[in-house]
């Protein structure tokens, strides 16, 4: 198909300083949790997004010294000469495909506890990041910097310029954002310096101005130099000279720099989930750019909408479309809009597990894209499957997440499918989990694969369809797959913090029984220990809906796993804001009477709650009957030409949508595959040059 003239706009080249990118699809920096110790995996994980069209492709924070070490979180180093090839893989494989490597060269400062090289964090004035969750603290505070420290800082960084133009970059950024060293010097309250450094705007933008200096010195006219910039907190500060000291700010730079790439200041808001904000959430803060510099710009915003991203340029906002989780979600983006093909984009829908496979320091998951992270390790690509090994034909038993992505990647595949659907309708647990309060846009996932499979002849889908063991062994497919889900508990939890011992009787519920209609009356006590969204979600709905609600958890926060998906500060902003009594540490342990007791979960020390409906959102276990019923029948099934039986997702063991998808599209990869492509691929860094 032909690209729709509309979105001609969006292939114009951009000249970006000494350099050109063939498109105004930019992959901007991004944590993907590889690390040097895995350039095969990093190169090929970037290769795939300058494949399927993006016009650059850039690394993701590169530390520029051993002052700069952000450990046990991934990033990948530049520190020395050996470093270089590790990067000149992903450079040689950007370039193979057109587009531009940019690497993003960073010093994390007084954020850092250089827990793994151990030496003093640097800052501007001594302070440090006193984050309030565990997974950021640290007991070290970082050295005031002195002259010589900012002169070897300046040497650091070209340093690393010149390492990173010979390992074949063409774009190399200074980073002053999301509370790194640069971004301390730029704020006030992080630098409260007497020097040539501190004070006015123009003697806290000195530092930037000079690390911007040194680098296009070392990589003079070959590379172009960006500039990575939060401006949250600049523009929210009133100036004397421009409408606010981030406006000064780009004013000052603007004759620095060949490219601005603006952002966001913390995680939460830079990459905020769709749970909480829509698609373009940064053009507040950044919208002011391109009105004070001749220079390109460079931002996000989720954008999956070609629509949207033209209104982006035609609005003169930004030049080039920036993306980290729609590059994610579809390194084949650019590719499909080329092709006319923008309803085959496979949407990012925001819900941020790619961030928190950083925060778990491991490399990037996808919930809608099971492909990423594997394209080397497993060599899985996005958009292409090895044919069917055989002419077998394949039952797929339920169509949640995981049933659908099994029956959509066997059916590319070429396998004769068949999809067995009890409910009266596909999506399994979406169809639920999409309706709560924020979570539409996690729709996509059913909506994406409902599109694709319904091109497949070979796959067929039946609604309305409960099949029993029986049933099962008188259909004669070759392979059975059971993808019958979960269901939650009403388990509740022990001082060993382990679920146990179910509570029984009337006014108790779970979300399946919400989700099947139940009426609740109030006061709603939800105690969650399952801790992701679930809890605080159906919490929410039940305020809306009018009941009176509290939330009782033994965690110290609501849907406190949520810190790692960028959503626990909106979780209680949106419990408070619902008028939702909070209760943290506290275990439920018994309900009647209309009241729950609750016990801190440290002292033991009890309190009563009014409760009509006590909904517990604690565990879940696999919906694994119809297998149980099947796997002893050895016999019958090998006489119906069953030659396997194979549970998928939640059927097999109970996790968010990201596991449910994996596991059905690895299942889908393997079958009939040989030895060779079920080995697990192990990266290694390069050995080191003598
Ligand atoms: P997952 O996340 O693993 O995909 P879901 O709970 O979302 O799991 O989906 C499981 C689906 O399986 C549900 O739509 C459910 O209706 C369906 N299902 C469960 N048992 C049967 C059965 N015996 N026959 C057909 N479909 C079933
Ligand atoms: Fe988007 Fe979620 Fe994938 Fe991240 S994990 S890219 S937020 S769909």
């Amino acid at each position: 198909m032909a690209r729709n003239p509309r979105y001609d706009v969006l292939f114009e080249p951009v000249r970006i300083g000494p350099v050109t990118a063939r498109n105004r699809f930019y992959a901007v920096p991004h944590a993907a949790g590889m690390t040097n110790a895995m350039p095969h995996m990093r190169a090929r994980f970037r290769e795939t997004k300058a494949e399927g069209g993006w016009g650059v492709v850039c690394t993701g924070y590169v530390s520029i010294d051993p002052t700069a070490d952000d450990a046990p979180l991934p990033y990948a180093t530049l520190w020395d000469d050996d470093d270089i090839r590790s990067h000149a893989l992903m450079t040689e494989a950007v370039h193979r495909h057109g587009a531009l490597a940019g690497i993003e060269l960073w010093h994390g400062g007084g954020s850092v506890m250089n827990r793994l090289s151990r030496l003093p964090p640097l800052s501007p004035s001594g302070t440090s990041w006193m984050a309030t969750h565990v997974n950021f603290m640290g007991n070290q505070r970082p050295k005031a910097m002195d002259a010589e420290d900012i002169r070897a800082l300046l040497a650091m960084q070209a340093a690393a310029a010149r390492r990173a133009r010979s390992a074949g970059f063409d774009i190399v950024y200074v980073y002053a954002g999301m509370g790194y060293l640069p971004y301390e010097f730029l704020l006030p309250e992080w630098n409260l310096r007497t020097d040539a450094y501190g004070g006015s705007v123009a003697n806290r933008v000195r530092l930037v101005r000079e690390l911007l200096e040194v680098t296009r010195e070392a990589v003079g006219t070959t590379c172009a130099v960006a500039l990575r910039l939060s401006l949250e907190e600049l523009r929210a500060r009133p100036s004397e000279r421009a409408p606010s000291e981030a406006h000064e700010v780009v004013a000052l730079l603007s004759d620095t720099v060949d490219l601005w790439d603006v952002k966001l200041d913390s995680s939460p808001t830079d990459c905020a989930p769709s749970r909480f904000a829509p698609e373009g959430s940064h053009e507040k803060v950044i919208d002011f750019v391109k009105s004070l510099t001749p220079k390109p710009v460079v931002g996000v915003g989720r954008f999956t909408s070609p629509d949207a991203m033209v209104g982006q340029i035609r609005r003169g906002v930004l030049d080039l479309i920036g993306a980290a989780r729609p590059s994610i979600a579809d390194p084949f983006l650019p590719r499909k809009i080329d092709e006319g093909r923008e309803g085959d984009i496979r949407e990012c829908i925001g819900c941020n597990i790619c961030i928190s496979s950083w925060h778990d320091s491991v490399p990037v998951r996808c919930t809608q894209n099971p492909t990423i992270g594997e394209e080397w390790r497993r060599d899985w690509h996005p958009e292409r499957i090895a044919p069917a090994g055989s002419t077998a034909s394949v039952l797929v038993v339920g169509a949640g997440p995981a049933g659908l992505e099994c029956a959509l990647a066997l059916g590319q595949r070429g396998y004769e499918v068949t999809v067995a659907e009890a409910g009266d309708d596909i999506g399994g647990r979406l169809r639920f989990e999409t309706r709560l309060p924020g979570l539409s846009a996690w729709g996509r996932v059913l909506d994406w694969r409902r599109a694709q499979l319904q091109r497949l002849v070979n796959v067929n889908v039946y609604r309305g369809n409960r099949l029993t063991a029986d049933d099962i062994l008188g259909l004669g497919h070759t392979h059975v797959v059971i993808a019958t889900g979960a269901h939650w508990a009403r388990l509740l939890y022990s001082p060993l913090e382990i679920p146990v011992g179910e509570l029984e009787g009337s006014g108790v519920f779970t979300p399946d029984d919400v989700a099947a209609g139940a009426r609740l009356e109030s006061p709603v006590v939800v105690y969650d220990f399952d801790n992701y969204y679930m809890g605080s979600a159906l919490a929410e709905q039940l305020a809306q809906s009018g009941h009176v609600v509290s939330y009782v958890t033994p965690a110290g926060h609501a849907s406190a796993w949520t810190i790692m998906s960028n959503e626990q500060p909106q979780v209680h902003r949106a419990l408070f804001t619902a008028g939702i009594g909070l209760h943290t540490l506290s275990r439920v342990t018994a309900f009647a009477r209309g009241e729950v007791t609750l016990a801190n979960q440290f002292t033991g020390a009890e309190t009563r709650l009014e409760c009509a409906a006590l909904l517990i959102v604690g565990t879940r276990f696999a919906d694994d009957a119809l297998y149980a019923a099947l796997a002893p029948r050895a016999g019958e099934l090998a006489g119906a030409g069953i030659r396997s039986l194979t549970r998928i997702g939640d059927a097999l063991a109970p996790g968010a949508i990201v596991h449910a998808v994996y596991s059905g599209h690895r299942y889908a990869r393997e079958l009939d595959a040989d030895a060779a492509a079920l080995a697990y691929r192990r990266d290694a860094p390069l050995p080191r040059l003598a």
